[in-house]
């Protein structure tokens, strides 16, 4: 297997691949599109059902405002052109998951098409990825084969997915790399999250991914047959099963064999895809527009308002932090991965004054312990406001940048200010030149070994006295008074 994926990437060195991503995302609504049953995950199975999500004959459907609106959010946030009237359509399909024998989507005319998502390019710059089309649907049910006494003989179906809302998300096939397609999906997750669209949860479903996967040979333009690989469910999954998939088809090119327009499966577990099914054409759908439902018409009013109702998005956020803050676009990137993330700096930047040294902690200490302690950032027992006390308490020399860091774990376990911490702890920091000469002379004159290599010339020496006074003053002497007042020691005369 290790020698066929090597051969694989050896391929891929004359294949060029062309990747396009078909993004199901889940809608943060309270109820499921046609219906008023909750749309909530985890609950027992079949507890969330009625006539309508079931499918019963003569029930009919009643498209919900709220997923409308989120769907237009969504649409707006990645700069798509939303249709005045789109109208849904009946895909009609037979799997025991589908009660109605159809899925209620949008086929001819979506609710929105255009649109870009921005992913970051190799120099440091943002390069956009082009939207072809967003629609809105319902989810099926699912299929339960595992974890019941029965499951050995059948398998069980839970319709409380059946009917929650969906947007499909369909990209250009403009990613070219494994990474840049993981990049993708990042980028557009943060703007769903930024958005309230979604809770981004790939584990629950709220996201899934198909991706479709043609390669050509390098410095041609025409694209090749594509494959269609259903059943990721993780980034990592994304990224392993294109490489797989795009390694696989460049064999099959080289070695004369045809590439095949397929439906394949991601096997996690065997990190391989295996052909599902011939991919079907729209046709066999037999896709005509749904008759219990009239075109859906979204106002000017109504855009407007949700419009104006957003947040500032990921891109134009990241862009600001290095404008006003002058940070580094690799600082702007982690800080505005999330909402909160970007909120809880922006409130520690500015109470502190003092951007640059905000952006260390929270990217070091904060980011780092949160993972630590798997704590969302909600979390997070030291706020914006006390990070800041904490900054400014190193900026005006009170305490040392060593010192903070203890102060800052105290902080963290029991929740107290750094003030209070200090001052009870007594950890201010020495700058008295009278305390600080005194600790000094002592290092000095129990070393005079070391003495003796600095001033005959060695003068890196210096740091390690440097280490021996901070060891004395328990860590708390200011090092930029300690450096000063100890080459007046060595280099004076003695
Ligand atoms: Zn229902």
């Amino acid at each position: 297997m290790a020698t066929a994926a090597a051969a694989g990437r050896d391929v891929l060195a004359r294949f060029e691949p062309v990747i396009g991503l078909e993004v199901h995302c889940q809608l943060l609504t309270r109820t499921k599109l046609f219906c008023s049953c909750r749309n909530r995950f985890g609950d027992a199975p079949n507890t969330n059902v009625c006539p309508v999500c079931l499918g019963l004959p003569g029930a009919l459907p009643v498209l919900s405002r709220e997923a409308v609106t989120l769907a237009l959010r969504a649409a707006l946030a990645t700069g798509c052109t939303v249709h005045e009237t789109s109208v849904f359509a009946r895909k009609n399909y037979f799997y025991p998951d589908l009660p109605k024998g159809y899925q209620i989507s949008q086929y001819e005319r979506p609710l929105a098409t255009g649109g870009h998502v921005e992913i970051p390019a190799g120099d440091g710059s943002l390069r956009r990825v082009r939207l072809h089309r967003i629609h809105m649907e319902e989810d099926a049910g699912k299929l339960l084969h595992e974890g019941f006494a029965w499951s050995g003989e059948k398998s069980g179906v839970d319709f409380n997915r059946s009917g929650v809302p969906l947007i499909e998300i369909v990209s250009h096939p403009d990613l070219r790399t494994p990474e840049e397609a993981h990049d993708y999906l990042a980028a557009l997750r943060a703007v769903l999250l930024y958005a309230g669209v979604s809770d981004g949860n790939m584990e629950e479903g709220s996201l899934r991914c198909d991706a479709n996967v043609s390669v050509r040979p390098r410095g041609t333009e025409a694209l090749g047959t594509r494959a269609e690989i259903k059943n990721l469910n993780s980034f990592r999954h994304v990224a392993r099963a294109i490489e797989h998939e795009a390694a696989r088809q460049a064999a099959v090119i080289e070695a004369g064999g045809t590439v095949v327009q397929e439906t394949r499966l991601w096997n996690a577990d065997r990190g391989e895809t295996a052909s599902m099914r011939s991919k079907e054409e729209a046709h066999d759908y037999r896709y005509f527009p749904e008759p219990d439902l009239p075109p859906l018409v979204v106002s000017l009013e109504w855009i407007e308002e949700v419009r104006g109702s957003l947040p500032e998005l990921p891109a134009a956020r990241r862009r600001r932090f290095v404008a006003d803050y002058g940070l580094p676009g690799y600082d702007a990137a982690v800080l505005t991965v999330s909402r909160e993330v970007a909120d809880y700096y922006e409130a520690a930047a500015r109470e502190s004054g003092n951007p640059k040294a905000a952006s260390n902690w929270v990217m070091s200490e904060v980011l780092r312990k949160l993972k630590e302690d798997e704590r969302p950032l909600a979390g997070c027992p030291v706020a914006p406001e006390r990070l800041a006390e904490l900054l400014k308490l190193v900026d005006r020399g009170t305490i040392s940048g060593k010192i903070a860091k203890d102060v800052f774990e105290r902080m963290w376990a029991s929740g107290e200010g750094a003030p209070a911490i200090v001052e009870r702890e007594g950890l201010t920091q020495v700058s008295d030149e009278g305390a600080l000469r005194a600790a000094i002379a002592e290092v000095v004159a129990a070393s005079p070994e070391q003495a003796a290599t600095y001033r005959g010339g060695r003068t890196a020496t210096l740091g390690w006295f440097v280490g021996q006074v901070m060891k004395k003053t328990g860590g708390r002497a200011n090092p930029q008074v300690v450096n000063a007042l100890l080459r007046e020691a060595l280099d004076g005369p003695s």
